[in-house]
Order: C-alpha cells, then sequence, then structure tokens
C-alpha cells in the first residue's frame, strides 16, 4: 500500500518535473523568437538630486513586449536567459539600444545625463563583453562617460577575480560602474575596496523599512558612510515617500531613484514625467 502510493507520488513528481521543463524550453523558444522579431523594449527611469532637482541619470530597464501577452517583466524570463546564454544576445541589445537613445538625449540638450544598462553575470563573464561595449558607444558616437553599468554585489562576486579583471577593463574605457543592489551580496570589504566602481545603490529592502523607528536608519547611514569613505557616489533605489526621501537627503544620498520621483517609462514618456514631477 505504502509502496503503491509512495509510486502514484512519484509519477505526480515526475508529471510536475515535465510540465516545468516543457514550460522552460517554451519560454526558451520564445526568447529565441523574441531576440529575432525586436519584441524587447526598454522603460527608462530617472535618479535625481530631489523631486524637484536636476537628473543624474536615467536606468534603462528592460521589458518584453510578448505578443498577445503584454508588457513581460525581466524576472519572468532573465534566469532562463541567464541559463541558456541568451542573456548575451538580449544583453548586447540593450547595450546598443541605450547607447542609441543616449544619443538622441544628447542631441535634444541632455548631455549631462549618463544611461545605466544592468548587466548580469553571464553577460560579464562572457569574453566579448568590453568589445561589445566600445561598438556600441563608437556605433553611437558616445562618449564614455555616459555610459554606466550596473552590477549587483553578487554577479561582482561571483567568480571574483575574473569580474575584476573585466570591470577593470570597462572603468579602463571610461564607462562608469555601479554597484546595484548594494547590501544584499556578501562582499567582502577587501574585495569592494578593489573594485573600480563610481556608484553604490543601497538596496530597496533598506530603504522601505526606513523611517519605520527600527535599525535600517543606522545601516543605511552605515552604508553612506561606507561609500563616502571609498570615494562613491551613493543612489538610494525604491523611494517611494516623502518621508524616506527627505531622511535619505539628511544622511547625505547624492541621488534618490524609486516611484515618488519617477516610474519606469518609456523614453518618449520620460520628458513628461519629469515635468510633472517638478510642477
Ligand atoms: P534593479 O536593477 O535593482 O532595478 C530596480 C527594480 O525596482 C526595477 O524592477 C524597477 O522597476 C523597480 N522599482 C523602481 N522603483 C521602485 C519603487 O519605488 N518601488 C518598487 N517596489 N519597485 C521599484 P524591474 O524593472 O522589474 O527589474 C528587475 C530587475 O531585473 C532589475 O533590478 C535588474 O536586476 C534586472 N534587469 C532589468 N533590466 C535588465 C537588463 O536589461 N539586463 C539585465 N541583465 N538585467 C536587467
Ligand atoms: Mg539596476
Ligand atoms: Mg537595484
Ligand atoms: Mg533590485
Amino acid at each position: 500500500h505504502a509502496k503503491e502510493q509512495g509510486r502514484r507520488g512519484f509519477r505526480f513528481f515526475e508529471m510536475a518535473m515535465n510540465a516545468n521543463v516543457h514550460q522552460q524550453l517554451k519560454l526558451q523558444q520564445d526568447l529565441r523568437r523574441a531576440i529575432e522579431c525586436q519584441e524587447f523594449t526598454l522603460h527608462y527611469q530617472p535618479k535625481l538630486v530631489s523631486p524637484d532637482g536636476p537628473v543624474t541619470g536615467v536606468e534603462a530597464l528592460l521589458r518584453w513586449n510578448k505578443p498577445g501577452e503584454g508588457l513581460v517583466p525581466p524576472d519572468q524570463f532573465l534566469p532562463v536567459a541567464e541559463r541558456t546564454g541568451l542573456i548575451v544576445p538580449i544583453g548586447n541589445w540593450v547595450i546598443d539600444e541605450a547607447c542609441r537613445q543616449m544619443g538622441a538625449w544628447r542631441d535634444a540638450g541632455r548631455g549631462d545625463w549618463t544611461v545605466a544598462v544592468n548587466v548580469s553575470t553571464a553577460q560579464l563573464n562572457h569574453a566579448g563583453m568590453v568589445d561589445t561595449l566600445r561598438g556600441a558607444l563608437e556605433r553611437h558616437g558616445i562618449e564614455a562617460r555616459h555610459l554606466t553599468l550596473e552590477v549587483t554585489e553578487s554577479t561582482a562576486m561571483r567568480d571574483a577575480e575574473a569580474s575584476l579583471a573585466i570591470l577593470n577593463q570597462v572603468a579602463a574605457l571610461g564607462v562608469g560602474i555601479s554597484i546595484d543592489d548594494f547590501g544584499t551580496g556578501y562582499s567582502s570589504l577587501l574585495y569592494l575596496k578593489q573594485l573600480p566602481a563610481d556608484e553604490l545603490k543601497i538596496d530597496r529592502g533598506f530603504v522601505t523599512e526606513l523611517a519605520c523607528g527600527n535599525d535600517d536608519e543606522a545601516i543605511v547611514a552605515a552604508i553612506i558612510a561606507l561609500g563616502k569613505t571609498l570615494g562613491l557616489k551613493i543612489v538610494a533605489e525604491g523611494v517611494e515617500t516623502v518621508e524616506q526621501q527627505e531622511l535619505l537627503t539628511r544622511l547625505g544620498c547624492n541621488a534618490l531613484q524609486g516611484y515618488l520621483l519617477g516610474v519606469p517609462v518609456p523614453a518618449a514618456e520620460l520628458e513628461r514625467t519629469l515635468r510633472t514631477s517638478a510642477a
């Protein structure tokens, strides 16, 4: 009896496995088509000094305009894209498109902006990364200082030595480096000190809890002090309330990002959101 039940349990497990494998294969197929048919698009979210202050930069966030399904957020396809290596062609497109858009902004008088692109582990450790960056900058006539790579702490830590070597080449090119989701990884201070970074982004997790009278204010203050000691610009992500904004500014953040200051939107809408938030 128990054996029978065990077998049935296994059967169920097997069926669930198959369904999952099937789902992943389908997603993989869809992603290949998406690359071919250019179904990806970028939304942009500003980094601002204050709600009515100047824009210091703009972060490109990937969206998949999947036929019949609308905009698919990155967490629903990035894991598979990373496992299959499809993140490399997708990421190359992101870099090229962000540079093209930066060129348009520069020509429209936004020459003080910097566009930031997120880069995952499989991309960073891919041999062609530095050439891809150089190629995109040249193709669109963009100075390297107009481009920043956002690399999470855990991406930079994975295969730390190889990542450091590539990041040093990226920095030598003149492209900025931002440490994303800071505080969620396990980088040692020794490694952090060696990173050729320009910017540190405090993870949304700490920001969300701010102004609730807990330890997070002290943690954020410590992160800011650490970042400043290392000569980094400090950006807080996920700022949603005026209380958070005021506290983060008081604690010394150089720039803020979050729904309070502007949600991610297509390039054509960005000017409009900036105008409304300034009004
Ligand atoms: P991230 O780089 O840390 O980006 C911040 C995420 O938080 C974005 O989600 C953004 O839409 C969201 N966000 C911004 N402000 C707020 C806020 O005030 N409240 C809340 N609740 N959320 C906020 P999104 O666009 O879904 O992207 C998720 C992650 O996917 C990104 O996290 C990044 O790690 C990754 N990603 C996005 N685009 C790309 C890309 O082109 N390439 C790669 N490799 N990864 C990407
Ligand atoms: Mg980011
Ligand atoms: Mg982040
Ligand atoms: Mg994040």
